[in-house]
């Protein structure tokens, strides 16, 4: 197959591409001729509103952005395809299905995928709380099928917090748990984690803390040859690890294998390559929507720079950042700065900023 060749490859429709893109067109940059920006899909998923959407209290629609019009409004084409293969020495990324393309400059924002047990011998029902679109077609099996099954959400974080709220509410004949290999909610303040372990417990969802679960086996959970928890089904919401081929592509990553990124957000080793989002190693950055969100502000004037052959601005993560917790009946947990509260109006708050966000991006 003929390699086609781009100035620019907007690899990903990442938060921060999206944000990128709807700064070029508030700020009138226009792109080179031919620049692509390569999706899996034809929309993005918003990450803050999927547990909403699990709960009920979204639809599909509301919680999707369509690439096209975006696309379109800032003189982008949108081109269907998955990175197979990124080579750097070479600047050419091979797609899953064999077209490869050719880049003078190209920015990463593909996202992450959740860790999973190292062993699994199939037998239990895994669904990855990402890619969305995969884990909504499970949620939407389980949904329909409405059985007593036993569920299980892997994870520690907010994500996994949400989702077994969320679950919980969507599934009413489920068993749904909650297990984390550490403490829940780690590095969030006491009065937060103490907050969401009573909303656990007044709903009655079983917490198991401190349990690393490694392998999958005859329908049980594993850790470390001991049978932990029976289930039919494995929600994994573990946080961040890098897309495999990243940690092959040449480009210089750190031990996980995620790109490591200067403050311009340009790759360390491979200056015509730019890295945001979960994808992207940066000191002070944590893997997360809000950070990606903020590194997609900084992009929109960085990627004009690097085409001019300009200095390029530079992105400082913020220290601390605001946290909404969404417990599945409207209502949130806020954390800052190690102050928490809980109530209505942190959901409505919540709600706001969501669909804001949903507004200015979609087209
Ligand atoms: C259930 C859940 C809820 C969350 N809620 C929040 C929240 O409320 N606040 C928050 O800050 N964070 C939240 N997060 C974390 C958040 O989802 C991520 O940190 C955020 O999505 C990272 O954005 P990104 O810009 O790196 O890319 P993403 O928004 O993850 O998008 C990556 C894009 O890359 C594409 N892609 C993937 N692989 C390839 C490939 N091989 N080739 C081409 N394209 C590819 C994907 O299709 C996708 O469009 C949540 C996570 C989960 C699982």
């Amino acid at each position: 197959m003929k390699p086609t060749r781009h100035t620019l490859i907007l690899a990903g429709a990442g938060h921060a591409h999206l944000v990128a893109m709807r700064g070029w067109i508030d700020n009138g940059f226009r792109p080179p001729e031919g620049t692509i920006l390569l999706s899996p899909s034809s929309h993005a998923w918003y990450s803050g509103m999927m547990p909403g959407l699990v709960a009920g209290r979204f639809t599909e629609e509301e919680c999707a952005i369509e690439l096209a019009p975006l696309c379109d409004a800032c003189g982008v084409e949108l081109l269907t395809g998955e990175i197979g293969e990124l080579k750097a020495t070479s600047r050419e990324l091979v797609l899953v299905d064999g077209r490869i393309l050719q880049y003078d400059y190209l920015s990463l924002n593909v996202g992450s995928i959740p860790p999973q047990p190292e062993l699994n011998d199939g037998s239990i029902n895994v669904a990855p709380a990402k890619p969305f679109g995969a884990f909504n077609k499970y949620w939407q099996t389980w949904r329909e099928q409405n059985d007593s099954m036993q569920l299980a959400v892997l994870g520690g974080g907010a994500a996994a917090f949400e989702l077994t709220l969320a679950l919980h509410k969507s599934l009413p004949q489920a068993h749904v748990s909650l297990i984390c290999s550490g403490d829940l909610l780690d590095g969030y303040s006491p009065g937060l984690r103490k907050r969401a372990i009573k909303i656990l417990h007044e709903r009655g969802l079983k917490l198991r803390k401190d349990t690393r679960i490694n392998c999958i086996a005859n329908g049980w959970l594993m850790c470390d040859e001991k049978q932990i928890q029976k289930a039919n089904a494995l929600v994994v919401a573990t946080g961040a690890a890098p897309q495999p081929w990243q940690a092959s592509s040449g480009l210089d990553c750190d031990s996980k294998g995620f790109v490591r990124v200067g403050a311009n957000l340009q790759s360390e080793s491979y200056p015509e390559v730019l890295a945001s989002g979960d994808c992207a190693s940066q000191p002070g950055t944590p893997h997360s929507g809000v950070y990606a969100v903020r590194q997609g502000g900084a992009l929109s004037d960085i990627i004009p720079a690097l085409l001019a052959g300009k200095t390029l601005r530079e992105y400082q993560p913020q220290s601390r950042s605001l946290a909404l917790l969404a417990t599945a009946d409207g209502s949130a947990l806020l954390n800052y700065d190690g102050w928490s509260a809980g109530g209505r109006i942190f959901g409505m708050w919540k709600d706001y900023l969501d669909l804001s966000f949903m507004r200015r991006h979609r087209l």
